[in-house]
């Protein structure tokens, strides 16, 4: 970039504790001043940021990029980032349940260095708890972090056994590197497809219950009790769990927890409504837990927002339901969704659901610096309309896969611009965007 100013925008950055109005430049990709008085810089582009939001670059702790994919091509780290990008994302951690799983050193080595050599948008690769996922042998999670890894799950999978549980939490409270868990008690979910109760009933699927992710943050917290460990639920479905984690926060326990756009915005009868593009693992839920979920995250239980965008070919979803795979895309669209869902329904500002997005993921994963604006680095900055109406359209997602049941609707609020180590990644500023006459 040429040296730029973004003018008179919103300039948020909880981490810094910033909400007022004014400038940030840019020279030669660096933040060489904020400021709450206009940069009278000459002979710069100009970015007219006026009623947007000049954010920390948005990161994402949830996606899932596929690769190593062994030849199947949902989505590549390629097309994945590019879909982050679109969504004013800067940062994603992808997960280790690819093929091979992510278990060894050179593979979050390698993993690290495809993901990064475009240079749009950082991905930190997150490895296994065990080998191959599989719960029998444990990962050698010192290596692992040694080599990269950012966090460590065995997403897909949870770790069952308690003793490797416990075994996996010592080895992650010892390396201090954050613990992932996919909350499913698989005794309690053989052939569960969708949230037990009246619906499930009435189509006759395999039933899914609260219990199921429940169950397994109780046993959890209580094992991590005597360990310390930061534990972290992934994609929250039900009511009850948000209750576990505030009684264990109120005591002090090193745990968090992330909601993901459609466990707070479909209900299970979207399954009966969209059929297998509402099928989710976790099962989408009831209005009740909706509730609960944005209680908690009104209340501060659940700090991270994440997308949990897993691509599918369309072909995997056309099935009957029972055999459809689980989960959806949403890079995209993540962040006028969450709009939708928590600043429409009055749960939280922009400054505080930007906080979800930005420093406290960043926090959790020990990157306290990626979720904050600070002079004399290179830029990592999200510029985003909220007025800006729009409509989703998978057929234009940046992602390869169009696995969204979100299709058709109408939202607001886009990430226009996203700037990344200095990079203009993503470029939607029509009239903003005022180059320099002399350059
Ligand atoms: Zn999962």
């Amino acid at each position: 970039m040429a040296t730029t100013i973004l003018q008179n925008g919103r300039i948020i950055d909880n981490a810094k504790k910033y909400d007022f109005t004014g400038d940030v430049l840019l020279r030669d990709g660096i933040i060489e001043s904020i400021s709450d008085t206009p940069i009278g810089e000459l002979d710069c582009d100009v970015i007219d940021c006026e009623g947007c939001i000049i954010s920390p670059g948005l990161l994402d702790i949830h996606v899932h990029f596929r690769e190593p994919s062994n030849g199947k091509h949902e989505e590549t780290t390629s097309s994945g980032i590019k879909s982050a990008v679109a969504g004013g994302f800067t940062t994603v951690c992808t997960m280790p349940n690819t093929t091979p799983a992510i278990d060894t050193p050179e593979l979050i080595t390698n993993a690290n260095e495809e993901a990064n050599r475009n240079g749009l948008c950082q991905v930190l690769p997150t490895a296994c708890a065990t080998i191959g996922r599989k719960g029998d042998e444990i990962a050698p999670i010192q290596a692992l972090v040694e080599a990269g890894a950012i966090a460590i799950t065995d997403d897909g999978n949870v770790v069952e056994n308690d003793a490797m549980m416990s075994a996996v939490l010592e080895q992650c409270a010892k390396y201090n590197v954050p613990f992932m868990q996919h909350c499913q008690d698989p005794k309690t979910t053989v052939g569960g497809v969708m949230n037990e109760g009246e619906i499930q009933q009435i189509l006759g699927y395999g039933p899914w219950p609260r219990g199921a992710e429940e169950s397994i943050i109780e046993r959890d917290i209580a094992l991590n009790e005597s360990i310390g460990a930061s534990w972290h639920a992934q994609h929250l479905s039900s009511g009850g769990s948000v209750d576990l984690i505030r009684k264990a926060k109120a005591k002090n326990q090193p745990i968090s927890g992330e909601a993901s756009p459609h466990h707070l915005l479909l209900t299970d009868e979207a399954c009966r409504d969209l059929g297998t593009m509402a099928k989710m693992n976790p099962p989408l839920r009831e209005l009740q837990d909706i509730n609960q979920i944005k209680e908690g995250i009104a209340d501060g239980t659940i700090e991270i927002l994440a997308t949990d965008h897993a691509p599918h070919p369309m072909h995997t979803k056309d099935q009957p339901f029972a055999n459809a795979s689980f989960g959806i895309v949403g890079l995209d669209c993540a962040l006028a969704l969450y709009a939708k869902a928590l600043i429409d329904d009055g749960v939280l500002d922009w400054s505080q659901m930007l906080a979800m997005m930005t420093n406290n993921p960043a926090a959790l994963i020990n990157r306290p610096s990626l979720g904050t604006l600070t002079v004399g680095d290179l830029a990592s900055i999200t510029v985003i309309d909220p007025k800006l109406s729009w409509t989703i359209h998978v057929d234009s997602f940046a992602s390869t896969a169009r696995n969204c049941p979100f299709n058709g609707w109408e939202v607001k609020g886009k990430a226009i611009a996203t700037i990344y180590d200095g990079y203009l990644a993503l470029e939607a500023l029509g009239d903003r965007l005022n180059h320099c006459n002399t350059t």
